[in-house]
């Protein structure tokens, strides 16, 4: 089963998925800049039609407690949508992490992730579905460390998905050594955004010890251009890697929004999806890549 917003589906309900979003979050705390808002359910809502009417049907959203999550707010929006929305647990960049996580043991910061899948969020009975988005900076700093070190083991105790955030799609290698060292199992890794590196030998090292990767930048083209993405995926796809790939756009400031301008939720599905068929991508595998892939990854 797949832990909603709205309690547990079947894995077969899934359908298309975006597995690295962000539909509510408040980065201001750090980023001190009012576009790292999204919080309006009706803006977002909108934003959200034209990626149902493109057939999505599910969402990974991976905002971490210090990423301004909002779980109640992503239970609205999945009634207003009729999206399937998976909420997280997890802490993000070492900038974010408060006072208390830093004095936090390894110890409590697992309870905390595994009361969150197992029991609730914030006093609520939404559950965490997912374990993300954890993350290392240009190195591993301590409280990173802790974090991914606490997400591997309450993934081993739970079976949940970890999603990772790789800065600038770098030190996916140390994330993976670091997590599987901890006894998780490959199969529920996602490494994150090291589509940015555009470094296919890179990717291929990683893929080798079973974990799965995001190419979860798709549409910003302001780090590389999505014609690029499709080379390096495509690469990929013919290195028999179709079974451990997912794909998703980590909309995370107003900029990327349709009504500013951006392609919103739209970039997988209305312009990576076409570019890959134009390529000759196989249905088969695109269908992996947006329906088995994460239904897999998340069942538990
Ligand atoms: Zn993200």
């Amino acid at each position: 089963m797949i832990q909603t917003v709205c309690g547990a589906v079947p894995k077969d309900a899934l359908g298309v998925t975006l597995s690295h979003e962000h539909l509510l979050a408040d980065l201001r705390r750090v980023r001190h800049d009012e576009a790292s808002v999204l919080n309006d359910l009706d803006m977002i809502s909108e934003e959200l039609k034209p990626a149902v009417k493109l057939g999505c049907r599910s969402i990974v959203e991976v905002t971490t407690v210090d990423m301004g999550r909002d779980v109640t707010g992503l239970r609205k929006l999945s009634g207003m949508t009729g999206l399937n929305i998976v909420a997280s647990t997890g802490f993000y960049l070492k900038e974010y992490h408060s006072g208390r996580l830093q004095k936090a043991t390894v110890d409590d910061v697992e309870e905390f992730f595994v009361k969150e899948v197992n029991v609730g969020i914030d006093g609520t009975d939404i559950k965490s579905g997912a374990i993300g988005e954890v993350a290392s900076s240009e190195k591993i700093y301590p409280s990173e460390e802790k974090v991914l070190t606490a997400a591997s083991r309450a993934s081993k105790r739970t079976g949940t998905a970890v999603f990772t955030h790789c800065d600038m799609g770098r030190l996916g290698l140390e994330q993976i050594s670091l997590m599987l060292g901890q006894g998780m199992t490959p199969d529920k890794l996602v490494i994150g955004h090291t589509d940015l590196t555009a470094d296919a030998d890179y990717q291929i090292k990683m893929l080798k010890f079973g974990v799965n990767l995001a190419f979860d930048t798709i549409g910003k083209s302001n780090y590389l251009s999505d014609e690029t993405r499709a080379e390096v995926l495509i690469k990929l796809l013919e290195g028999g890697w179709e079974d451990h790939l997912l794909l998703s756009e980590d909309v995370s400031k107003q900029s990327y929004l349709i009504r500013c301008g951006g392609k919103g939720y739209t970039a997988v599905l209305g312009s990576f999806l076409p570019l890959l068929r134009s390529k000759r991508v196989p249905e088969e595998q695109l269908h992996k890549l947006l329906v088995e892939n994460p239904a897999r990854i998340l069942d538990r």
